[in-house]
């Protein structure tokens, strides 16, 4: 079974020796819907990727644990979608996709704690901790993934990280148990946190009494910032580069002349450079031809490897 993350890419495409059958019986009795051969591109903010066997929303974390036992049970790998992080590949992810988008519970717990179930989306949650003001997510401000693709990414920005708020994280381990993490138990990297294998299925942040008005004006700046610097009018998944050390990205994108450079319909974005933008019709191929192009150009030009923080998934 594949869960959770990059090792997620190989295993899907390896491990493909199950029949439909196998997928309409590992995706039976659960409550929440079900989607057969669904377009993936619906589920992504690039809105690109081809079909899924099937794509399944749990109506609760009863219903994640009964789809990991029935998939484990018939061997069918499960890819956890979020959807702002990701290039699905055109040939789409064989095997179910499970989307957490119905589990989206918030509640406040005695010393600032925030839970949240994994598919309640960081803008949510943050206009929700400001509204009880509780202060330490504004950091986040901007960023569209789900809180539980937030933690698996240790998503940041200049002015934070996840792992400065996790207090635990609660998953469906690989058997369909629920299991609870400290903090401390995670090694959280720049881009990565090397969870166990499993799903999300909800966090508790640390968060301190914070004074609404000034919060809200944190939160106000940033996402004016983030309007000024960045192509949020078009489909994208954010960053595809992650920052090499003591630099920049876009920064170097940028010195090579490679804004505006285009493959089919995805584009080197013209406002900021460390983000490709669908134009219209791009293919998971054309972005992945212009990723390419940069690599090898900033390779031979300036000397530097850029590895990606976009996540590739899926067949070509
Ligand atoms: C306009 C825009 C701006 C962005 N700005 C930022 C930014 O400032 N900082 C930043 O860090 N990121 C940014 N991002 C990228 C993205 O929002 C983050 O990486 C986010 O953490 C991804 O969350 P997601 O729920 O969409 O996960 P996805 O992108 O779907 O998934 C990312 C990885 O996590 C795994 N995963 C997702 N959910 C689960 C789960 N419940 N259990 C186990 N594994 C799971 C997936 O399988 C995949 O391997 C931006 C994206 C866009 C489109």
């Amino acid at each position: 079974m594949a869960l959770g993350g990059a090792r997620a890419t190989t295993a899907v495409r390896k491990s493909a020796r199950f029949t439909q059958a196998d997928v309409r019986a590992a995706v039976a009795g659960l409550r929440g819907p079900v989607f057969f051969q669904a377009s993936l591109r619906e589920y992504t903010s690039f809105k690109i990727g081809g079909p899924a066997d099937v794509v399944v929303e749990p109506a609760d974390i009863e219903d994640v644990c009964l789809v990991v036992q029935q998939a484990r049970a018939r061997k069918i790998p499960l890819f956890v979608v979020g959807g702002t992080n990701l290039l699905i590949r055109d040939g789409g992810i064989r095997g179910i996709v499970v989307s957490l988008v119905r589990l989206r519970a918030i509640k406040e717990e005695p010393g600032h704690v925030l839970y949240a179930e994994g598919g309640v989306g960081m803008p949510t949650l943050i206009g929700y901790a400001i509204k009880h003001s509780l202060a330490g997510l504004e950091w986040a401000a901007g960023i569209p993934g789900t809180v539980a693709g937030c933690v698996v990414m240790n998503a940041g920005t200049k002015l934070g990280e996840m792992k400065d708020t996790v207090k635990a994280v609660h998953m469906v381990n690989l058997k369909g148990q629920t299991v609870d993490l400290e903090a401390s138990q995670i090694p959280f990297e720049y881009r990565w946190a090397r969870l166990p294998r499993g799903i999300v299925v909800g966090v508790s942040l640390q968060l301190k009494p914070g004074v609404r008005v000034e919060m809200e004006k944190v939160v106000k700046d940033y996402l004016h910032y983030r309007g000024d610097t960045q192509p949020l009018a078009m489909p994208s998944a954010g960053c595809v580069f992650k920052n090499p050390p003591n630099d920049s990205a876009g920064r170097l994108i940028e010195t090579v002349g490679l804004k505006g450079a285009r493959v089919g319909d995805a584009e080197v974005s013209t406002k900021h450079a460390n983000f490709m933008v669908n134009r219209g019709q791009a293919r998971a191929a054309d972005v992945i031809a212009l990723i390419g192009k940069v690599r090898t150009t900033i390779r031979r030009r300036v000397g530097v490897r850029l590895d990606l923080e976009l996540k590739i998934v899926g067949e070509a």
